[in-house]
């Protein structure tokens, strides 16, 4: 089991990493908000960088979405626990990736699923937090 301490200084990683995602999420809103007002033409360099952001922008969400889902695991007592399989996921991975909230194996599994089109269907997860 992971230690109290352990916990607590992950979930403040993760407040920290949320704070500067905001930030970086609402600066690139704000760009591609005012890129709208440019008149761009196909072809024009501008759509591609604007299909850059708007990429960036999915991903950035992404993570912010998991750092999220991440801190309500942690308030609902359950970090380090796989949502999936309820296997204890290592203090090794959760040192790398704090918002990680599924074992290696399930991770790669609901990957896979997802790169068919498949829906890995959360709420028969051992641990499903709404
Ligand atoms: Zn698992």
């Amino acid at each position: 089991m992971l230690d109290a301490q352990f916990i607590e200084h992950n979930k403040q990683v993760l407040i920290h990493e949320q704070e500067r995602l905001h930030e970086d999420i609402q600066l690139l809103k704000q760009t591609l908000k005012n890129e709208v007002d440019v008149d761009i033409e196909e072809g024009d360099p501008e759509i591609i960088e604007r299909e850059k952001s708007a990429t960036l922008l999915e991903a950035l969400e992404a993570k912010m979405a998991a750092i999220e889902h991440a801190l309500k695991i942690i308030a609902a007592d359950q970090y380090g626990i796989c949502e999936r399989c309820g296997a204890e996921i290592p203090k090794e991975r959760l040192e790398v990736k704090p918002e990680a909230t599924l074992c290696v194996k399930c991770q790669g599994e609901v990957e896979r699923m997802l790169r068919r089109g498949m829906n890995p269907q959360r709420t028969r997860w051992h641990f499903p937090v709404e």
